[in-house]
């Protein structure tokens, strides 16, 4: 048969995944001969074959591609002949401007773990086992392409045996960066948390686990930082580490040795299970089984669960044979330590340190999702799932930077139909975070080789992402994004929809267009604009930023929308919780509009309904109330109560009204839940649109079922999160065909 010359291009998830090698590997099958590189697009194939191999060979690249690539486009062209004598590989091409994705960390392999545990295998109990297949990337990466010198493995000269593995085109560790063995990878380091002394120089998992048996909590370094530990079945050792880390009830995450040891502590199902199973090995909230240590999760019977995602987790959990409660190490609104120096701001939190010598260069938080009517919900993109592009429908006629939000950050790029979504970054409450937040963007900047023409941002003028925004803008093209049009937009680009919406964004609070706290809206919505058709009725904050953390501020605030002056000589649950003299005082706040900003916010509206039925007063951690109002809800209860609804404006006095008078706490809640879904029916009647749900309220579970129950075709986001998380990802889209409207300062 007569030989041609083919060239493919492949593009995706086709770096640092063992894809040349798997190609190296097919032309061993096919006998052709060729060649094939990494170059800034993903990977380029030449081939010298005839057309019956030549189709056989691309077939088989799109059914057995290894398991962490994915293909997003495959393209071939004859060329004119060209002989080659064998098949080889060709080093990286210097990279032009960068399209490929970077590679998420996700967890070790089946076959490492065999190996792990094999003690004839060279790597029996070595903690930093991987292969092409698993472990470490995006938090080990300095800069792309992915090459072992471009990652904190360089400071590792590789042994003769790993040498030759990494060499051979064959092997399951061909070009896996992070390889190593005892004698040349990473090493473990167990120190007291004073002199940084080694404690032993040896075995320092059996010390470990002894230690954690002992009840003591140990910092221990992962992936993408420290994970403060301890015995999970010990009630003292959990309760110490809630004293120290002043975390008096906010629920620790779990990790169990395997799925069987994590069914005893959850009722798991089966879409839970393959989360928890899955490579990204995310944190999965679940159903608790009792019974288990109250210190876990007080006051609330969810459970979030994780399985070991590195060989050292599984190391000390193969030993330890019970749970360990895992939390990230970090301080107070500041982002998880990724080194000593960090961890040292937490000192006297933890017992021992649990350290090795391989740099995390990225940090990365661990992710976290629940399923709630078989959908996958995330409340936390980072480590496993961070950063991937996102498929647009469409192609952007400009670089975009977006700057998200200032809760739960994360910020994103977006280049022809693509967007590079950031790992949660966390709230921009502190200097620390801030800076973080600014390495963050540096890094997406520096590895995509990416510079933006439009930055877009918030339009709260105190958000310190609005800040950095007008600070850095250049001769770039600043674009401001309204907070719950982002919401709606960032579901709208993952769920690939061109046409219009039909909106609901329950939320928090943030930035309106009347410069007031919006939260309750309803929006009809497309790229190029958005009509606000309905929102709840304003209400005020007393105190400002106070009343966030203190659902009693609003709830009184509401009493007195309701009764005026009258609200002063009730005596409920909220009046209760205020002083005679605080009383009055807020009154005349109230009266005036004293440091107090309206808003039409949900999740602040759930917190009045908190505080007025005796669940939370103060909050010790955000979404506390709507947690706690999960746990009292019960599906048995029928009905709602009512509610104003003329010319765009939801009035909530009724149904306080209403629910004032109920004297059970679980009708008064249950009943709640179903006023809101059919406050959602009665706005969204009229249109004939997709119905589009975002917004931090959304991860309440109870609500989100209801409503998906009542609308089984409403659309929610599956890929980003419902909170502030997603908003980077709306932002980039907005206006993405035209630039004629946007403002310059
Ligand atoms: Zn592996
Ligand atoms: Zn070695």
């Amino acid at each position: 048969m007569e030989l041609c010359t083919y060239r493919v291009n492949i593009t995706g998830t086709v770096q640092g995944v063992g894809f040349r090698p798997f190609i190296y590997a097919l032309a061993e099958r096919y006998l052709v001969t060729g060649t094939v590189s990494n170059n800034s697009k993903g990977v380029e194939i030449l081939l010298n074959t005839d057309t019956l191999t030549f189709n056989q060979f691309l077939t088989a690249i799109e059914y057995e591609y290894p398991p962490l690539a994915s293909i997003d486009t495959i393209n071939h062209k004859e060329l004119p002949y060209q002989p080659f004598d064998d098949f080889k590989i060709i080093e990286t091409k210097e990279a032009g401007e960068v399209t490929v994705n970077i590679p998420p960390d996700v967890s070790i392999c089946e076959e490492c773990e065999k190996e792990l545990f094999d003690p004839s295998n060279r790597r029996y109990g070595y903690p930093f086992i991987t292969c092409t297949h698993c472990g470490v990337r995006y938090s080990i990466i300095y800069d792309l392409p992915y090459d072992r010198v471009n990652t904190s493995m360089k400071f590792f000269k590789m042994c003769e045996a790993c040498e030759d593995e990494y060499n051979n085109p064959l092997d399951r560790r061909y070009h896996a960066q992070p390889i190593g063995c005892h004698d040349c990878g990473p090493k473990l380091k167990l120190m007291d948390t004073v002199g940084r002394v080694p404690l032993i120089p040896t075995d320092e998992i059996d010390k470990t686990v002894e230690l954690l048996l002992e009840g003591k909590i140990i910092a221990v370094k992962g992936v993408g930082g420290y994970h403060l530990m301890c015995d999970a079945t010990n009630e003292e050792a959990i309760a110490t580490l809630r004293t120290r880390k002043q975390r008096p009830t906010k629920p620790f995450a779990v990790m169990a040795r395997d799925i069987e040891m994590a069914r005893e502590l959850g009722e798991i199902n089966a879409r839970e299970e393959q989360l928890l199973t899955s490579k990204e090995r995310p944190i999965v909230i679940v159903g608790e089984r009792a019974p288990r240590p109250t210190g876990i999760a007080p006051n609330i019977s969810r459970i979030g669960l994780f399985l070991p995602y590195t060989p050292l987790h599984l190391l000390i959990l193969d030993k330890l044979q019970r749970p360990l409660v895992a939390t990230s190490a970090n301080v107070t609104d500041e982002p998880i330590c990724t080194n000593l120096e960090d961890l040292e701001k937490l000192q006297g939190v933890y017992d021992y340190v649990l350290e090795h010598n391989r740099d995390i260069v990225n940090g990365c938080d661990d992710s976290v999702v629940m399923v709630v009517k078989e959908q996958q919900v995330i409340l936390r993109r980072a480590r496993g799932y961070a950063p991937v592009s996102i498929k647009l429908p469409f192609e952007l006629k400009h670089n975009v930077l977006a700057l998200g939000a200032n809760q739960k950050s994360t910020i994103a790029i977006g280049f022809d139909n693509q967007v590079i979504l950031s790992p949660h970054i966390g709230d921009l409450d502190s200097i620390g975070s801030v800076e973080y937040y600014k390495k963050n963007i540096e890094t997406l900047e520096r590895m995509y080789n990416f510079k933006a023409d439009i930055i877009a941002h918030d339009m709260h003028p105190q958000y310190e992402s609005t800040k950095y925004a007008k600070r850095c803008v250049g001769k770039r093209t600043l674009r401001e994004v309204q907070h719950h049009r982002a919401h709606i937009l960032g579901v709208m680009a993952e769920k690939q929809i061109s046409g219009k919406v039909f909106g609901v964004a329950f939320d928090g609070t943030g930035y309106g267009d009347d410069g007031k706290l919006w939260g309750g809206e309803f929006m009809v919505c497309d790229y190029d604009g958005y009509e606000r058709v309905a929102h709840l009725n304003y209400f005020k904050l007393l105190g400002g930023a106070k009343a966030i953390k203190e659902p009693r501020r609003i709830a009184l605030s509401l009493l007195f929308d309701l009764y005026g002056e009258n609200a002063l000589t009730l005596n409920n649950p909220t009046t209760q919780a205020f002083s005679p003299t605080e009383l009055k005082t807020y009154f005349i706040a109230w009266q005036k509009g004293l440091n107090a900003p309206e808003t039409s916010s949900v999740g602040r509206f759930f917190d009045a309904v908190a505080s007025l039925l005796d669940i939370c007063q103060v909050m010790s951690f955000e979404g506390e109330s709507g947690m706690m109002m999960e746990e009292m809800y019960n599906s048995s209860v029928v009905g709602h109560y009512n509610f104003g609804y003329k010319e765009g404006q939801i009035d909530v006095l009724p149904m306080l009204a209403e629910m004032l008078a109920e004297s059970n706490t679980t009708i008064a809640i249950s009943k709640f839940f179903h006023t809101l879904v059919e406050m959602i029916a009665v706005v969204y009647a009229p249109y004939d649109l997709p119905l589009v749900l975002s917004g931090g309220v959304f991860q309440n579970r109870v609500l989100l079922g209801l409503v998906i129950e009542r609308f089984p075709k409403a659309i929610i986001s599956n890929a980003i999160p419902p909170n502030d998380g997603g908003i980077a990802l709306g932002q980039v889209v907005e206006r993405f065909r035209n630039n004629m409207k946007e403002k310059n300062d």
